[in-house]
């Protein structure tokens, strides 16, 4: 059976619960253990599938098809276990099931109330798959004393109360603020913050310190002393320059060594940490740079392409060089010639998207980069504007669009190059669906294999031809255009293996330009950068060396 570590927030929220939970998941790895990481996320929202990516940042796709917090992708990073759908959970969702229970008749006339309904349903769920690994580290979403947080809080304290001493353990992650005028840490709010866990009836074992500047002992000591804790359990996590450093970092403060304490594991097997020093190498030591535009629409928060952002980082890991991503609003194209702002850069990437907004800019800048044989990856939306540019400029089909578009303003204005699916195979189902169904969880979600067409760029970097990807889309390329396309040059090099749905196209007459229907970023990780950004960055590398 599992040994459980929750990890909960303190103080402020955007601490970095999820990269901590991640790096101690890393850290556990290392000294020989298996882990599971679980998100609990209190807001009421099913899932944030449907949450826009400003509120929320990216949504973040598992194998099996859930669309999940964003922080499922820091765990999926750095410890390379696959998420399920069953590791991400929100109010929403348990209380969506409560009430489903509830009207079927399974709770035989008894009222429905918090304690003990909601709290169980969570148990439950908390206790999936507890056989399967060493640790289960869990994490809950938002800040102590939130309102929508208690039934998780009091769900965890229950679950550490009915399990056997020393299986379960509390880390707390707080804020030290530095006051500038009187030149001191302050420790007050950490304080408050864990007499508003003990309140709750939950003790902390470990506290993880943030802090812009260095703790000093006599602060570690007060910090022990009133929020009842071991010194060596206060634990500081500085401010990283980049959140790879985070396992070493947090190795060195001690964060594995008092979590092994507070469990009462001895002697504590020795870490080898060598994966990550050679990931902290590749990053520190890179030679040169290349510089990558990014076109796309939620440019204004960094967080709504983030798993995007790091397979670019591991990209660059993977050619020893460092990337420079810069984002671009792809609406500036719908008024401006994009020449002046892409000129310069050595790759171009256009990501996923919804609805139609930006997207004639995201046509423009895919032309650019395919006439001016800049290397381009588009990723699913930014495969289908790459189609509709080539139909529109070489096919001939002067309004080829997205049956997308049309749908959003309910005109007839495009010829859908990309149309709307309704039934597909996964596996060996077929699923359906119709325009009118509901927006949340309705698209083609999760891994689908692709095969991919030996010779083809995309199969000489992958250097294999079945890969497995994961899907977030509505919208397809139409096959029936593909003839038409490939007299312009372009290969269908990926299919799905009923030959129905383009998975990947690429030009022939071009450095690189690749097309994916699917998000390779989300599998991306330092140390296993994934094969197509490692290519497409490789390929920037080599237009850097021309000019
Ligand atoms: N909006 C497009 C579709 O639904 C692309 C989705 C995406 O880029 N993730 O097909």
């Amino acid at each position: 059976m599992a040994r459980y570590v929750f990890i909960t927030g303190g103080v402020v929220s955007s601490l970095g619960k999820g990269l901590a939970s991640a790096a101690l998941g890393a850290l556990l790895q290392a000294r020989g253990f298996t882990v599971r990481l679980r998100k609990l996320d209190p807001y009421l929202n099913v899932d944030p599938g449907t949450m826009s990516p400003f509120e929320h940042g990216e949504v973040f796709v598992t194998d099996d098809g859930a669309e999940t917090d964003l922080d499922l992708g820091h765990y999926e990073r750095f410890t390379g276990v696959s998420a399920r759908a069953t590791d991400s959970i929100s109010a929403g969702r348990i209380y969506s099931n409560v009430l489903e229970r509830e009207r079927r008749g399974d709770y035989l006339g008894k009222t429905i109330q918090v304690v003990p309904h909601v709290t169980n349903e969570i148990k439950d769920f908390l206790r999936i798959g507890e056989d399967e690994v060493d640790f289960m580290l869990c994490e809950i979403g938002g800040t102590v004393g939130d309102i929508e947080g208690l039934p998780f809080f009091e769900a965890i304290r229950q679950f550490a109360h009915e399990r056997p001493r020393n299986a379960c353990i509390f880390v707390h992650v707080t804020l030290l603020p530095f006051l500038a005028a009187s030149g001191e840490l302050k420790t007050k709010p950490t304080q408050h913050s864990v007499k508003e866990l003990r309140a709750i009836g939950i003790a902390p074992d470990i506290l993880l310190c943030r802090s812009e500047h260095p703790i000093p002992e006599k602060e570690r000591e007060k910090i022990a002393l009133f929020c009842n804790v071991r010194p060596d359990a206060v634990i500081p996590a500085y401010d990283l320059s980049s959140i790879y450093e985070a396992p070493l970092a947090y190795h060195r403060a001690g964060l594995d060594r008092a979590v092994l304490d507070a469990f009462a594991i001895s002697p504590a097997p020795r870490p080898d940490l060598r994966r990550w020093e050679d990931v902290l190498d590749r990053l520190h030591n890179a030679e040169g740079e290349v510089r990558v535009a990014i076109v796309g629409k939620y440019t204004r928060l960094e967080d709504a392409y983030k798993s995007i952002a790091e397979a670019l980082t591991h990209g660059g890991m993977a050619n020893r060089v460092r990337v420079r991503a810069e984002w671009i609003d792809a609406e500036i194209f719908e008024r401006e010639d994009p020449s002046p702002w892409l000129e310069g850069f050595h790759a171009i990437l256009v990501p996923g998207g919804f609805g139609e907004r930006g997207t004639e800019g995201k046509i423009k800048a895919a032309r650019f980069a395919r006439r001016r044989r800049i290397p381009y990856l588009g990723i699913c939306l930014g495969m289908q504007m790459a189609v509709i540019e080539v139909a529109r400029d070489c096919v001939g089909l002067a309004n080829a669009g997205s049956e997308e578009f049309d749908v959003e303003t309910g005109q007839k204005r495009f010829e859908p190059v990309v149309y709307h699916l309704k039934e597909w195979v996964q596996g060996n189902r077929t699923i359906e669906r119709k325009p009118s169904d509901a927006k949340g969880g309705t698209m083609r979600l999760g891994a689908y294999t692709a095969v991919l067409a030996p010779g083809s760029r995309a199969a000489a970097a992958y250097g294999t031809t079945t890969v497995e990807e994961r899907h977030r889309h509505r919208y397809e390329v139409d096959i029936r255009y593909r003839d038409r396309l490939e007299r312009c040059g372009m290969v269908f090099s990926g299919m799905s293996p009923d030959g129905r749905l383009p998975e990947i196209v690429e030009l022939k007459d071009h450095p690189w330009f690749i097309g994916v229907q699917f998000h390779p970023e989300l599998k991306s990780k330092p140390f296993a950068p994934h094969p197509l950004f490692a290519d497409f960055v490789r390929a920037a590398v080599e237009v850097s060396r021309l000019v």
